[in-house]
């Protein structure tokens, strides 16, 4: 079986500096690095890293920077265009004592051709895997050619959208929030988080652990670790669980490879370069 994931793709530059600037300064920076990131290409790396096939659907500026790097990883970038004005891209500036300040810009990410969306669809085959997140335009659409293909659309509420709830709620088979989102969610439609009308619902909730919500409900307990960098830990919790599923595996088992991954992934600095391959997952887990 095959994910597809149709999201984001950003750059992130990190810049280290002596303190935050204030506004009109000028500041050198003392350190520098580059990654892929994007709640998207996260996405299909811990999900292409927990042994899943992987087609990737995005849109990057003409330099192909995001689409290089994606298939780096050895995602399948066939679907990737390079017709956005510029790559997503995120100016992420952390000071000496870890304080940071970011400014993102959407870029080809707001760029998204239905086009590249409806070839790589034709390729999927009922009971694929289709997932998206908030960081992309056109998810409404997605969601509804990829339910026609007879996929089974997984959206990540993030970041969390008042505006495309209503629309997006209905086209999708489970919906994946934080706990913070799941509240927003909550207060937007004037229910509670357990009133939520989703009918299959993951929230995670950090060092907690996570709960799906369906016709059952399961709760996985995150695995106790010394984390030294949470970021991207919700994607690879939610990559690593859709690649279970399309693995065959049932819930309980994916919820339970999706916590030993994001263990593994909070104890390593980075984002996509810290997702961990099923073997290491499997090995973290074993005994367990
Ligand atoms: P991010 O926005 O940083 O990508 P998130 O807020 O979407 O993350 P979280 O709910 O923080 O996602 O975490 C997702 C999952 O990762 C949790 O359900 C848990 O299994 C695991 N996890 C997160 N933090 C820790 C931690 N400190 N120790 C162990 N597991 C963790």
């Amino acid at each position: 079986m095959t994910v597809f994931n149709f999201g984001s793709i950003n750059i992130d530059h990190f810049y280290r500096l002596p303190h935050l600037p204030g506004p009109g300064e000028t500041l050198a920076a003392t350190g520098y690095d580059r990654g892929l990131g994007g709640k998207g290409a996260n996405q299909s790396v811990a999900a292409h890293r927990a042994g899943a096939d992987v087609v990737h659907i995005g849109m990057v500026g003409p330099d192909g920077s995001g689409r290089r790097e994606l298939n780096g990883f050895g995602v399948d970038v066939r679907f990737v265009g390079t017709e956005g004005r510029v790559t997503g891209h995120a100016n992420v500036h952390v000071d000496a004592a870890g304080e940071n300040m970011i400014v993102v810009l959407p870029g080809a990410n707001h760029e998204q051709s239905l086009t590249l969306l409806k070839s790589a669809l034709a390729e999927a085959r009922p009971g694929d895997h289709f997932m998206l997140q908030g960081e992309a335009n056109l998810g409404a659409e997605a969601a509804a050619l990829a339910r026609e293909a007879g996929c089974f659309v997984t959206y990540s509420a993030a970041p969390f959208k008042p505006a495309r709830v209503a629309e997006m709620l209905p086209l999708c088979d489970l919906v994946a929030v934080n706990s913070v989102e799941a509240q927003q969610m909550a207060a937007h439609m004037g229910v509670t988080v357990d009133a939520l009308p989703i009918a299959n619902l993951l929230i995670t909730d950090g060092a907690k652990g996570a709960r799906w919500r369906g016709d059952e409900v399961i709760d996985q307990p995150a695995f106790a670790v010394e984390a030294v960098d949470t970021t991207g830990a919700g994607d690879c919790f939610i990559g690593t669980v859709i690649a279970a599923l399309d693995q065959g595996a049932g819930r309980a088992e994916a919820l339970r490879r999706g916590a030993g991954a994001a263990a593994l992934q909070v104890t390593r600095p980075g984002t996509a370069d810290a997702m961990p391959t099923a073997d290491e997952v499997a090995a973290f887990l074993d005994g367990r």
